[in-house]
């Protein structure tokens, strides 16, 4: 009988059990989890937070005992692997109510032990009201917090994902939330000017951003913080702290037995999730990747990976045979309040660190059919290599519909696919759900006629010395426009080219978001202007401050 056991019960950890047991009937499966849940949903915490999943019980996806029941796994909770022996093949256990310890023997061990919030060593930072998110039994703390000390002011360090989610579970707690990020914005995943457009949900919904400004102190005691004192000397008053800026993988048990331990700084792993001992496996958070664009190993702790690679290494483990691990691109999305942003692929500063040869569109399409009632804008930046048309990366803002722009583009990224494939994809469409030339049709299609030379994009920040003419309508110039630009109309502009503009001169046309101005470039070009360029993005992105 083949005895496999498991380091960590919940997302990768869980997902190799059950697949282990689901292919070796025969097998024992013993998972050993240290905090006192199993399989729990991470990523619904701050929706219990916020309450709008109000029962605890709904976070959770199984139970040691369901899982005895269904499965005959064995998930042991309190209790911590505290060193792996692989000479021997045992690895000791510790109750961590009473300290009893006692030896587990393996033929096949996985680690699934997650990554541990970042703790800065500062002082207070183990005070009572300052937080972290990565347990039910934190989410217990936050929302007991909420509950009994009815807290008017929260100040979030990090404005990562979890930071973002937690800002908004906050605010519909009624709490007054300030994020701290160090960074020059919040989600820095995203390349930053998409970003900003999140920064603009925020400022909305009276969140306040101190970005590009880092936490320099905890200002109160030991017990009880009660102002945050930033970088540049400015403080912030709040009732409670949420520290959220970022994770680290949980190594150091893997380390200490001997296993390898990548560049990445999580634990190096072959295409089955093994290790550099083949009866030990490592996955999810604690286990680095290759990513699929450009194939260096790295991190990137998200839950679908941690899920698949569990399952992977569940099967390998119970059978000896799995097909090799996917691609890992670091699809990643959130909701922020109104606004969804997602990301897949390399951003653009990644992309150019890669050594690509970078070119980038932006459009704002809606999300679907605009005739049809509800049409929501939603902003895509496309990443591709210049040389090969191959696309890097995609990031979409917006309302509805970012969610599946963003796995379109996953799937293209997946297969190695360029812009052209992108354009040519054969989307379902009716009013309600996209449009004939889907929102991902319309990016790509704009970077085939950058490609092909047909338009070339100038980005906001490269336009002096050029003539800038604004071809929206007067009541749109009117209501602001970029410093120096004339307005000619896109409806006028073959009446007025001559007589309004200097041939001579480099040009740039610009409207709302690129797509009057690429007709306007088209335009000119064809009347004879040689040197015609379109604003990237148009006069909303160059906005975006
Ligand atoms: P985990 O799921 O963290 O499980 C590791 C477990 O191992 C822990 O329970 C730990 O107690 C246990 N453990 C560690 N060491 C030992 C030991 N020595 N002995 C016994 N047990 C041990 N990802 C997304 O893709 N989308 C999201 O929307 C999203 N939202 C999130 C929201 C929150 C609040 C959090 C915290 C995470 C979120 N994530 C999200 C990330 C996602 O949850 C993780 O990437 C995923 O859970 C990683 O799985 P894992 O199995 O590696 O680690």
């Amino acid at each position: 009988m083949r005895n496999i056991v498991i380091i960590g019960g919940v997302a990768g950890g869980m997902s190799a059990a059950t697949r282990a047991r689901r292919m070796n009937e025969q097998a024992s499966i013993t998972v050993i989890e240290k905090g006192g849940f199993i399989s729990f949903a991470n990523c619904g915490l701050p929706y219990h937070i916020a309450g709008r999943i109000e029962n605890e019980a709904d976070l959770l996806m199984t139970t040691p005992q369901a899982a005895w029941a269904r499965f005959r796994i064995d998930a042991r909770v309190g209790q911590e692997v505290v060193s792996i022996d692989r000479e021997r093949k045992r690895v000791l256990v510790r109750r961590l109510e009473g300290g009893f310890e006692y030896e587990l023997p393996y033929d096949k061990l996985i680690l699934a032990p997650g990554a541990n919030a970042i703790v800065p060593p500062i002082a207070n930072v183990r005070a009572e009201n300052v937080f972290l998110l990565r347990t039910m039994e934190d989410t217990r703390a936050i929302r007991d917090v909420i509950a009994k000390q009815n807290p008017k002011r929260a100040a979030i360090v990090g404005g990562g994902f979890i930071g973002l989610e937690m800002a908004e579970a906050l605010r519909d707690r009624g709490i007054e939330v300030t994020i701290i990020e160090k960074m020059p914005r919040v989600l820095p995943p995203m390349d930053p000017e998409m970003a900003g457009i999140v920064e603009q949900t925020l400022a909305r919904h009276d969140v306040r951003v101190h970005a590009g400004n880092g936490l320099k102190a905890l200002i109160g005691t030991e017990h009880r913080v009660s102002a945050i004192e930033l970088e540049d000397g400015a403080t912030v008053e709040t009732d409670f702290v949420l520290m959220s800026i970022g994770v680290r993988p949980n190594v150091e048990l893997a380390k200490t037995a001997g296993i390898t331990i990548g560049a990445s700084g999580a634990i190096a792993v072959d295409a089955q999730q093994r290790t550099n001992d083949p009866d030990v496996y490592a996955v999810g958070d604690a286990s680095e990747v290759v990513h699929g664009v450009h194939g260096k190993t790295m991190r990137v702790p998200l839950a679908g990976p941690a899920n698949r690679q569990g399952r992977l290494a569940g099967e390998h483990a119970a059978t000896d045979a799995a097909a090799p691990a996917g691609k890992v691109l670091g699809t990643a999305i959130v909701q922020v309040f109104e606004t969804s942003a997602g990301i897949t692929g390399l951003g653009e500063k990644a992309a150019r660190d890669a050594g690509f040869d970078v070119d980038t569109v932006y459009v704002l399409p809606k999300h679907h059919a605009g005739y049809y009632p509800g049409a929501e804008p939603m902003r895509i930046k496309l990443i591709y290599c210049r040389a090969t048309g191959r696309l890097l990366g995609g990031q979409a803002v917006g309302g509805q519909g970012v969610d599946k722009r963003i796995d379109v583009i996953a799937t293209v990224l997946h297969f190695g696919g360029t812009i052209d494939d992108l354009a040519s994809l054969d989307l379902a469409y009716a009013p309600q759900f996209g449009s004939a030339k889907d929102a991902v049709h319309i990016g790509a299609m704009v970077a085939q006629n950058q490609r092909r030379g047909d338009s070339v994009a100038i980005a906001p920040s490269a336009l002096d010395g050029q003539q800038l003419v604004d071809v929206r309508t007067p009541p749109e110039f009117a209501a602001g426009t970029l410093h120096g630009a004339i307005n000619v109309p896109l409806d006028e502009l073959r009446e007025r080219a001559w007589a309004d503009l200097d041939q001579k001169r480099p040009t740039v046309v610009f409207c709302a978001v690129g797509q009057r101005g690429y007709a306007a470039e088209r335009v000119l070009r064809q009347m004879g202007f040689d040197d015609v360029k379109n604003l990237k993005g148009g006069y909303s992105l160059a906005m975006v401050k």
